[in-house]
């Protein structure tokens, strides 16, 4: 079943658990990803970072728009830190049924009038919208180079209810001690669940973390708990399909994807079921 993300966060933000925001960045991994969504009966978003559009191609969008439709969980499509104006039209186009646009980076006022600019849109042909306010990192092809805490500016409270009454967003991404990638050595990332829990009473709409890839579970869980409705998980199940692909094609005789690919795909999904359930997403399906 195809939603978009506001009909499916409603859900988690009544029940109290986070749907997972798994991206994805070819076939099988997306299948994968949409089969162990299935085995645990939980919702699922299918982030594509526009680096991850790029590479499959606009091409690749009706068939994933297919077996979202034939899916037996709700699955939501959604275009991860879109950066323009013009990106969110593309995504309107080729079939996603969420947009984020990030503008966190602009001035806040430029960050408002970007916003509200793409929920307009977005909202006129039925998307849901996800804005963000802090920074989380910043994000190149390899996160882990470059990203320190000192990075992260925390969500104002004050501004972000002016921010989500001026911009009309759906649900929003906060800063409260996450950062996105891998983590450098010896960082040790701590959440401001109270910053969270201040956030969360202001805004009544599903809250975002991306990042976190380090922060223990126990946080994460907590956080979830306390109001954060979708998380983002990029690095945790690409690091695990590549280590395992590794492994596999230190077999030099080894050429075809089918036997590749597979052993890949189960270690990615090992993460992603672990992902599942620590934000108490199992079985939820079965809300909708
Ligand atoms: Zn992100």
């Amino acid at each position: 079943m195809l939603m978009n993300g506001a009909d499916l966060l409603a859900v988690a933000n009544e029940h109290s658990f986070a749907v997972p925001a798994f991206n994805i960045s070819d076939w099988a991994m997306f299948t994968g990803i949409i089969e162990v969504s299935e085995q645990r009966r939980s919702p699922l978003i299918v982030a594509i970072h526009p680096d991850e559009v790029s590479h499959i191609g606009h091409d690749l969008l009706a068939a994933i728009v297919q077996r979202a439709h034939t899916s037996s969980v709700p699955v939501t499509i959604h275009w991860d830190h879109g950066g323009t104006y013009e990106q969110i039209l593309t995504a309107i186009q080729i079939g996603f049924t969420s947009v984020m646009i990030d503008g966190s980076m602009l001035p806040y006022e430029e960050n408002v009038a970007l916003t509200a600019r793409v929920a307009e849109a977005a909202h006129a042909v039925g998307l849901s919208v996800e804005g963000e306010l802090g920074t989380i990192g910043k994000l190149d092809e390899q996160a882990e180079a470059g990203v320190a805490v000192s990075d992260i500016i925390y969500t104002d409270p004050d501004q972000a209810e002016d921010f989500v009454r001026r911009t009309g967003v759906d649900s929003l991404a906060v800063a409260i001690g996450t950062a996105h990638g891998l983590y450098p050595k010896g960082l040790k990332p701590e959440l401001k669940l109270d910053l969270l829990q201040e956030l969360k009473s202001r805004l009544p709409i599903p809250l975002v973390l991306h990042g976190g890839s380090a922060n223990p579970d126990e946080e994460i869980g907590r956080a979830v708990k306390l109001g954060v409705n979708k998380v983002n998980i990029s690095s945790d199940i690409k690091v695990a399909y590549h280590d395992r692909m590794r492994e596999v094609l230190a077999d030099p005789t080894l050429r075809e994807p089918n036997t590749i690919q597979p052993p890949a795909i189960e270690a990615m999904n090992e993460v992603a079921a672990h992902k599942i359930e620590l934000f108490d997403a199992a079985g939820r399906a079965d809300l909708y």
